[in-house]
């Protein structure tokens, strides 16, 4: 098996779409070689290196040592340098890249190769020795964080890593003499700094830091594969869902420097705008530094071009001005990148001593704005095709323009505590928390939260999962916090420099004002702007980008499947509407119960003695229902409508407190004691699998007769007025063909009678939710009488695994973290169980009723991948909540073009 890819001088082992054996980067570095890209030459550890790794109880395959070495002397014989010679050395910088970009997740050690053998020929060769000792104390930082501690499995205290106790000693010692930056710092002060930094590091972690360059190289090496189970890959990979079992590759590359002097630089840019999807170049760098100050955060980079600068940035020297033709050459890169791979990337590139090196192409993340104006764009541009622009947006990331603004109003009227970088569009308001363990820890308490950090780091990943926005004092656009605030579509705010946090304190003060935690402060993450207190936030209006109204309109040219919205209100289904709902899959009925007025009714129809008294409450809510049913089935004329028949277990009706008791007790002229003992025996032990769905209708038919009542002259009513209306009735918790007969026989009289009563013939279904085994299993005998059969997966997969729906929080954790479920089964449909009784239940009613018309509308209703599923297995629709309608729209597209 090889192990080793090569790549440089216009030649490559591997090529783009060998990506999950090369990683991202290692896969663009051998592309990029291929379109004579210049790029650093190096070679990649394939991601089957990584696998072996952890299978063979960490050790590397026999054969690599070899194949590196070859490979190495490629490498050496292009560049004309050696790994650890002694005049003409070669540095070599080793990185991470899984298939997909984890970015910050995992190590990266550079200026590997340094050695008290190899520095004097560097400063002979450079004639720069500072140039060459700020390298050497970089190197030793990282390789005393990264190898030596965390590979090491050194876990340190709070605030007592060795990298912190580093750059304790690098301040102090500024401070003591008085140097502002790193930059002030002579090859002298580094010199006494590095002999700190190696006694600290034998001090601390009892060991020497290597002065051999092969024992650094593989340290590196054995660092990087090792982050793959390094904790922040670990929540990363969790949140995002990347198979534990992908690995990771390493990439060996040569050093290219950005740190040489005036006429060196580096930074990071994007083909387009990643928050606005706008056809500008954009972009941050930085003079005379290495790539990890632009992403750092630590000084703040100038913009690329004029055309993007912005007010905080008018000032600052564009690389466009300060170096036209290095501009002109990345420009051309970026505009043969972009063609090349058809898509918006990301690049970073060094420039040493005049020279561009591009270090790394891939795909670049955006916010959902980005994804849809991008994917529009290209294909209006004919760089791409319709199919391939409605593939390029994740159908979750629309939930960002679905997401509230701030109302402009309000914030008219509201005085800018601070300003800072765009960074994450769309408003959001919350407590101010200042470490990421208090984010998760007051968002698992239901509390909606800010995170506000210096700059944050990969380690914050879950706070910044768990907050409404984040918040930092420093960093640019394309700072840790930037980018992975916009890949989740997350309100963010970064570089604003006025902010004064204290983490010890628990507070941040902008000037005389102080913001302690758990105080409520509101972002504007279009604008950049942050705001003391709560301003109103209001639904964002998504019919004003026109991108994504030309997206929607060709996700609908292209899907098959019908879209509905589970709704209760009017208002519920206007909102539907305005989001391309084409019908009400699910109408619960339970709630129109609770108000004030009918739960009385309610009660006494649940406590009544005999059918009489019972009929006659529950005929007192007849008025209600019907106006109800009225305005739901108004709005939604000409589309067909669900609705529920009763379905919640009886006792939820019936917890009362001592004044109810009291209350129902005079209502009913009885005593007190007889509605305390009735409730008791109406007490259930597993009230999910108790007296509730379609047994309350066999229980009490009255209600089943009421309730279909109002549905009907209802209909009949609006189809007197000229309405078209389309009723679908439907009988909840069916588990036996005669629970089904034995309810359809009291619509379908109830329709007879009022067919004559209005002297009309009514348009209207009957037919069940689908949510018990046995109902799979028995389907054929029910899809006999049933019209339509809706998957209700919330209850099917509670009954299919025997885990309580309300209940699964208390072990689902575990059961994630152990692995033993990947995903939460009641949001993502558990395809091999549950789906394959869904598939047995939709055959077996098919081959009964060739035009049985199928839905879902348990929540898998708005999930992309479970829409993929009801695609593939025949379902007419799926139903969701109003705001998931357009993901299920997109989704639905998505999953007829694969
Ligand atoms: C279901 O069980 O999937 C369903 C839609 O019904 P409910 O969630 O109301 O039980
Ligand atoms: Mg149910």
């Amino acid at each position: 098996m090889k192990y080793v890819y090569n790549f440089g001088d216009g030649k490559a082992d591997g090529k783009a779409d060998m990506k999950n054996l090369l990683g991202g980067k290692g896969a663009n570095l051998a592309e990029m070689n291929l379109l004579n890209i210049p790029v650093p030459p190096g070679f990649t550890l394939t991601t089957e290196v990584c696998t072996e790794y952890y299978k063979s109880d960490k050790t590397f395959p026999e054969s690599l040592n070899q194949e590196a070495k070859d490979s190495l002397s490629i490498v050496e014989n292009i560049m004309g340098a050696k790994f650890g010679d002694e005049s003409n050395p070669l540095l070599l910088s080793v990185r991470s890249g899984a298939r997909q970009s984890m970015p910050g997740m995992m190590e990266t050690v550079l200026n590997v190769g340094l050695t008290s053998k190899t520095i004097p020929g560097l400063i002979t060769k450079t004639n720069n020795p500072r140039f060459v000792y700020d390298a050497y104390r970089r190197l030793i930082t990282m390789y005393a964080d990264v190898v030596m501690e965390k590979a090491g499995e050194i876990e340190p205290k709070e605030g007592e890593g060795i990298r912190q106790k580093l750059e304790h000693h690098l301040t102090s010692y500024k401070k003591k003499h008085s140097l502002q930056n790193d930059t002030d710092l002579s090859e002298d002060d580094w010199i006494i700094i590095i002999n700190v930094f190696k006694k600290e590091i034998k001090v601390t972690l009892g060991k020497d830091f290597p002065d051999d360059h092969y024992s650094q190289l593989w340290g590196g090496i054995e660092a990087v594969f090792k982050s793959w189970n390094g904790g922040r890959a670990i929540s990363y990979r969790k949140i995002e869902n990347i198979p534990e079992e992908w690995g990771t590759a390493v990439n060996v590359q040569t050093m290219v420097f950005g740190n040489t002097g005036e006429e060196s630089a580096t930074g990071v840019a994007f083909t387009r705008n990643p928050a606005t999807g706008e056809n500008k170049f954009f972009g941050e760098w930085l003079t005379n530094a290495q790539g990890e100050d632009v992403v750092a955060g630590l000084r703040t980079p100038n913009p690329l071009n004029k055309d993007t600068k912005t007010e905080g940035t008018k000032e600052l020297p564009s690389l466009e001005e300060s170096m036209p033709s290095i501009y002109n050459e990345l420009y051309d890169i970026r505009t043969r990148l972009e063609k090349h791979y058809s898509d918006m990337q990301d690049i970073e590139f060094t420039i040493q001593d005049g020279k561009l090196w591009m270090l790394q192409t891939r795909s670049g993340k955006r916010t959902g704005v980005a994804a849809i104006k991008i994917a529009v764009d290209m294909v209006n541009e004919k760089m791409i095709d319709k199919k391939t622009g409605l593939m390029r947006v994740n159908p979750n990331q629309l939930d960002e323009l679905l997401h509230p603004m701030l109302d402009t109003e309000s914030e008219h009227k509201a005085t800018i505590l601070a300003r800072g970088l765009p960074a994450g569009p769309g408003g959001a308001k919350g407590k101010a928390v200042f470490t990421a363990d208090d984010a998760e820890l007051w968002h698992s308490k239901g509390e909606k939260v800010i995170l506000i950090r210096e700059e944050t780091s990969p380690e914050d990943v879950h706070g910044m999962h768990a907050a409404e926005a984040i918040l930092t004092a420093r960093g640019g656009m394309t700072s840790h916090a930037a980018l992975v605030a916009r890949g989740w579509g997350k309100c963010c705010i970064v570089g604003c420099n006025e902010l004064n946090i204290s983490t010890v304190e628990k507070e941040v003060r902008v000037g005389d004002t102080v913001i302690k935690e758990g105080e409520w402060i509101t972002l504007n993450g279009t604008l950049g702007n942050v705001y003391m207190g709560q301003l109103n936030l209001i639904p964002s209006d998504p019919d004003t980008n026109l991108e994504y109204k030309k997206l929607m309109e060709w996700a609908d040219e292209t899907r098959k499947l019908k879209i509905r919205t589970n709704a209760e209100s009017p208002d519920d289904a206007k909102q539907a509407i305005k989001f391309g709902a084409e019908g009400i899959g699910l109408c619960r009925t339970e709630h129109m119960f609770f108000d004030d007025t009918r739960i009385l009714a309610m009660r006494k129809m649940i406590l009544a003695e005999n059918e009489n008294d019972r009929r006659s409450a529950v005929m007192g809510l007849l008025p209600f229902q019907k106006e109800d049913f009225k305005g739901i089935l108004k709005t939604m004329e000409g589309k067909p409508v669900t609705i529920r028949l009763l379905d919640p277990p009886l006792h939820e009706f019936i917890t009362l407190n001592e004044e109810q008791i009291n209350e129902l007790a005079s209502s009913l002229g009885i005593d007190r004691t007889i509605v305390v003992q009735r409730i008791n025996s109406l007490h259930e032990l597993n009230p999910m699998l108790g007296h509730r769905g379609c047994r309350l209708g066999i229980a009490y038919p009255e209600i089943t007769e009421m309730q279909a009542r109002a549905i009907l002259e209802a209909t009949a009513e609006l189809t007197k007025e000229g309405i078209n209306i389309l009723p679908e009735i439907m009988i909840p918790l069916v588990g036996t063909v005669t629970e089904y007969t034995n309810q359809e026989s009291i619509i379908r009289k109830v329709a007879e009678d009022i067919e004559k009563q209005y002297s009309l013939t009514l348009k209207y279904l009957v037919g069940t939710m689908i949510e018990l085994p046995r109902a799979c299993l028995t389907a054929d005998e029910i899809a006999q009488h049933a019209e339509f059969f809706s998957f209700g997966t919330n209850d099917l997969t509670q009954t299919t695994y025997g885990f309580s729906r309300d209940d699964i929080g208390s072990f689902l954790p575990d059961y994630l973290d152990r692995n033993i479920l990947s995903e939460d089964p009641f949001q993502s449909l558990d395809v091999n169980g549950v789906g394959k009784l869904v598939s047995m239940a939709v055959k077996l009613g098919r081959d009964i009723n060739s035009s049985l018309k199928i839905g879902i509308c348990g929540e898998h209703g708005g999930d992309p991948n479970s829409i993929h599923f009801c695609k593939n297995n025949g379902l007419d629709y799926v139903s969701c909540s109003p705001y998931r309608v357009p993901i299920a729209r997109l989704s639905a597209a998505q999953a007829e073009l694969t």
